[in-house]
C-alpha cells in the first residue's frame, strides 16, 4: 500500500471527549504500525460552538499522552516540534504554528479555498444557491415532522429561483448559503474498513449546506476538501459521522477526486447501553486525568472500547508500544463499546501497582498538594526538610499502593499519618468483649515490644514478627487495641504497616494516650 495517511481533525468546541481521543489513538496506531503519515488538523468553521482554549487544550491532551502527530498544528513550546523543520506562525491563534507542506491546516484560515470550491460545484450543476430564511426552514421542518416525512430541505430555490432571480439576488447582497445537490433514486454504496458493506438511499439524504451565509464553509465541504488536498488516505473517526458519508461520497464524486477509505468506529455507551453522554458523568478525557488516572490506563482503557487484540488473548493491561504492535483496524468492533468506569479503575489501579514508590510519589505530588490535611501537615514538620518529608509520604504510599484506585485518593483513607493529636471514642480500643483491665495489658504488652525495638530493626516485617509471635493464638486481643491507638479508626492497614510508617516515637506516643484514657 502506499504511505497511508491519516489525521485526527477534531473541532475546538470545549474539551477532548473520550471519543474524540480514542479516534485519536486509532489513528496514531494506524500510523505508527503502517509507518504512516499522522496529521492533527483543526476544524473551527463553527463559529458557534467555539470555545476560546480549547485548540490549546485539545492539543495539550494528546501531548500528555504522548499521541505524537508529526504534520499540522502544535504549539510553539511543543514537544512534538519536529527539530529544524519549516514552520509558520498560525494567522489567528497565538502560540500555535503549523508545520506541514498541505497547510493552512485550521479551517478558519482558508475560508476563500472552501468558497471556490462551493462556486465550481454550484457552476457544473453540482449545487445551488439557497435564499431561503430560517424562519421558512423552521416552517418547513414542522409540517415534515407532523407528516412524519424525513428532515430534508424541499429543494424550494433549486426548483423556483430562476438563474437571473439568483443573479440579482446576490447582487442586492441578499444573504444565501450554497447546498449540495444529491441525486436522487439511487443508493450510494461503500466499503467501510470496520463495518463492512454500508449503503444509503440518497432519497433520505439532505441537500446539505455546503458554505453558510456567513461565509464559512460547513463541516462537510471543509472536510472533504481538506482530506483530498492533504492527501489523506484513511479517515477513522467515530460513527456519529456515519450519516455524513454519502454526502461526502457525492462530494468526492462531483468534484472529480478519489475518496478515502472510511473506518467509522463504535458509539461508546453507558452501562445501560444509551449513548454516552455529560448526563452520566465525566466523558472528557481532561475530567480523568484531573481525578488522577494515569495516562498509561487511560490510554489503555481508552483503546479497549471497541476492540481487543482477539481471541485467546486474556491479556488486559498493554503499553501503548505493545498496542501499536498488536492494533488491527479491521478488528474494531462494530457493536457500540460500554464504557465500565469500574473497568478504567480496575485497568488503573493495575498501572498504579506497576509504578516504583518513587514514581508514583513524583506523580501523585500535585494530588497530595491539593489536599487540605496534606497542607497542613506539611507545615507542622518545620523541623523536617523536603528529603524527610518526601520518604514520610513514600512510605504512606507503599501501604496504600495496592488499594488506590486513583492518583486523586492518595492518604483519603489514611488521614491519621496526617494529623498529630488523632480524637476517638475509647471503646474503640476494646477487643471484642474485652475487659478494661485486660485492654490495658494488652496494651501496655504492645509498648513493651515496640520500645525494645532499636531503630534499624523497625521494620515492617520485623514489627509484624515480634507481634505476631507475642499475640500467639489471640491475635484480636492484642493486635487490635494496637491498631485503633495509632490510628483511632474501625477500618486501616494492618497495625505493622501503620506503626512501620509512624515510627518509633509517634507510635509509642500514641500508644501512651491510648493507656491515659
Ligand atoms: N470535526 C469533526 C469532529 O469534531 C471531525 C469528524 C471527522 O473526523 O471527519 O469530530
Amino acid at each position: 500500500m502506499t504511505k497511508p495517511r491519516v489525521r485526527f481533525a477534531p473541532s475546538p468546541t470545549g474539551f477532548m471527549h473520550i471519543g474524540n481521543f480514542r479516534s485519536a489513538l486509532y489513528d496514531y496506531l494506524f500510523a505508527k504500525k503502517n509507518d504512516g503519515d499522522f496529521v492533527l488538523r483543526i476544524e473551527d468553521t463553527d463559529q458557534k460552538r467555539f470555545v476560546t482554549g480549547a485548540l490549546e487544550s485539545l492539543i495539550n491532551v494528546l501531548n500528555w499522552a504522548d499521541v505524537n502527530y508529526t504534520e499540522g498544528v502544535f504549539q510553539k513550546d511543543s514537544k512534538f516540534q519536529i527539530p529544524n523543520s519549516k514552520f509558520y506562525d498560525s494567522k489567528s491563534y497565538k502560540g500555535i504554528i503549523e508545520i506541514g507542506e498541505y497547510g493552512p491546516y485550521i479551517q478558519s484560515e482558508k475560508l476563500e479555498v472552501y468558497k471556490k470550491y462551493a462556486e465550481t460545484l454550484v457552476k457544473d450543476g453540482h449545487a445551488y444557491y439557497c435564499f431561503c430564511e430560517p424562519e421558512r426552514l423552521e416552517e418547513m421542518r414542522r409540517d415534515q415532522q407532523a407528516k412524519k416525512q424525513p428532515p430534508i430541505y424541499d429543494q424550494y430555490c433549486l426548483r423556483n429561483v430562476t438563474p437571473e432571480e439568483v443573479n440579482k439576488k446576490l447582487k442586492s447582497n441578499c444573504p444565501y448559503t450554497i447546498r449540495l445537490k444529491m441525486p436522487k433514486d439511487e443508493m450510494i454504496e461503500f466499503d467501510d474498513i470496520i463495518r463492512g458493506k454500508v449503503k444509503f438511499d440518497t432519497n433520505l439524504v439532505d441537500d446539505q449546506v455546503l458554505l453558510k451565509s456567513d461565509g464559512y464553509p460547513t463541516y462537510h465541504l471543509a472536510n472533504v476538501v481538506d482530506d483530498h488536498e492533504m492527501k489523506i488516505t484513511h479517515v477513522i473517526r467515530g460513527e456519529e459521522w456515519l450519516s455524513s458519508a454519502p454526502k461526502h461520497l457525492i462530494l468526492y464524486r462531483y468534484f472529480g477526486w478519489e475518496p478515502p477509505q472510511f473506518a467509522h468506529v463504535p458509539l461508546l455507551l453507558n452501562t445501560d447501553r444509551s449513548k454516552l453522554s455529560k448526563r452520566q458523568g465525566d466523558v472528557a478525557v481532561e475530567d480523568y486525568i484531573k481525578k488522577g488516572y494515569l495516562k498509561e490506563a487511560i490510554i489503555n482503557f481508552v483503546i479497549f472500547l471497541g476492540w481487543n487484540p482477539g481471541e485467546g488473548s486474556t491479556q488486559e493491561i498493554f503499553t501503548l508500544e505493545e498496542l501499536t504492535q498488536k492494533f488491527d483496524l479491521s478488528c474494531v468492533h462494530k457493536g457500540g463499546a460500554v464504557f465500565d468506569i469500574q473497568k478504567l479503575d480496575w485497568i488503573n489501579s493495575q498501572w498504579i501497582k506497576k509504578l516504583s514508590i518513587d514514581e508514583l510519589y513524583e506523580r501523585s505530588l500535585e494530588f497530595w498538594r491539593q489536599k487540605e490535611f496534606y497542607n497542613i501537615w506539611d507545615k507542622e514538620q518545620q523541623r523536617k526538610n523536603n528529603k524527610e518529608k518526601g520518604d514520610y509520604i513514600k512510605k504512606v504510599l507503599t501501604v496504600e499502593r495496592d488499594r488506590l484506585i486513583n492518583l486523586s485518593g492518595v492518604g483519603e483513607n489514611n488521614i491519621f499519618f496526617f494529623v498529630s493529636d488523632i480524637d476517638y471514642d475509647k471503646n474503640l480500643l476494646r477487643w471484642k468483649e474485652m475487659s478494661d483491665e485486660n485492654l490495658k495489658a494488652s496494651l501496655q504488652k504492645s509498648l513493651d515490644i515496640l520500645t525494645e525495638i532499636s531503630d534499624p530493626l523497625w521494620t515492617k516485617e520485623n514489627l509484624e514478627k515480634l507481634l505476631v509471635e507475642a499475640a500467639g493464638d489471640k491475635k484480636g486481643d492484642l493486635l487490635w487495641p494496637l491498631r485503633a491507638a495509632l490510628t483511632g479508626q474501625q477500618k486501616s492497614p494492618s497495625p505493622f504497616e501503620v506503626a512501620w510508617v509512624l515510627g518509633k516515637e509517634e507510635s509509642i506516643k500514641r500508644i501512651k494516650k491510648a493507656l491515659s484514657l
